[in-house]
């Protein structure tokens, strides 16, 4: 089994760019929380803790089957996976983290050129997820075909017209692109980047997500380090979420052992939801 990344994997803080505010880096002790505006990783999963988890559960699993039930080894798998709980969330910045103006829709395309099928349903799913979480509303605006990249900006009116352009998701070449997906020895199966205004760094109005086109992780939800559990740890990002320790929780840097949310992601998508009030967005150019 392959040795968990260390901490901090993923963090290297991002250039400055002309387009979004990059922070000095938070300090590396304890949870590691990336530079708020810095592009972010997430190895894939099957080298993190998680997979070692899931690999005793896999053991218990086939030897409980092999007695003859199927059944008490779901029941066994499910009384033993992870879970977490609601302190264990972290944000991009300490304070006041970065949040979204959740009073307005978050606007998002998709670039599937280079996905597997079924991966449009899966960014759809893992939207929904996060709405639910956060209480702010989606608005799916179609395809694009913009590649993301580190030097995207957040106002594109040639692309996208007189606004913030949209969250971006897209699958790209790592071998074709200026995003970092390879750290340490580790392959990101997803990289991530939220920005904020030149003039406003306490609110995000745009960002990309790249997924490694080359991941050899399937589309859907079933297992942990799946396409959709990796969608949703970097729409965690995407938020404004930063990395915790446990594996209970899908903003484990390895995405935890988990498919879904954890009680600590909720609970940070919460406190940078609809609850918390509505932020004056800057005019789109800002
Ligand atoms: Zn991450």
């Amino acid at each position: 089994m392959d040795p968990s990344p260390p901490p901090g994997w993923g963090d290297a803080p991002a250039p400055p760019r002309p387009d979004s505010r990059v922070l000095p880096p938070a300090p590396r002790s304890g949870v590691p929380d990336p530079p708020f505006g810095a592009t972010h990783e997430r190895p894939r999963l099957r080298r993190g803790p998680g997979l070692q988890l899931l690999a005793a559960f896999a053991v218990i699993a086939i030897g409980l089957t092999a007695l003859g039930g199927g059944l008490v080894a779901l029941q066994r798998f499910v009384a033993t996976a992870p879970r977490g709980n609601a302190d264990e969330h972290a944000f991009l910045r300490q304070g006041i983290p970065p949040r979204w103006n959740p009073c307005a829709p978050i606007h998002y395309v998709v670039n599937p050129g280079l996905a597997p099928l079924g991966s449009i349903e899966d960014v759809h799913e893992a939207v929904r997820r996060v709405s639910s979480a956060t209480g702010i509303a989606f608005e799916y605006d179609g395809l694009s075909d913009e590649i993301p990249g580190r030097a995207r900006g957040t106002y594109l009116p040639s692309l996208y017209g007189d606004r913030w352009a949209p969250l971006l998701i897209g699958w790209v070449d790592p071998q074709r692109t200026d995003i970092a997906f390879e750290r340490n020895g580790h392959t990101a199966a997803a990289v991530a980047a939220p920005l904020s205004p030149v003039a406003v760094d306490d609110v995000l109005v745009s960002g990309w997500v790249a997924m490694n086109q080359h991941d050899p992780n399937p589309p859907g939800f079933a297992h942990p380090g799946d396409q959709g559990p990796v969608l949703l740890h970097e729409l965690g990002h995407i938020m404004g979420l930063g990395h915790v320790a446990a594996v209970g929780e899908i903003m484990e840097p390895s995405g935890g052992a988990v498919t879904d949310f954890g009680p600590g992601d909720l609970e940070g998508l919460r406190l940078l939801g609809l609850g918390q009030g509505c932020l004056v967005a800057p005019e789109p150019g800002s």
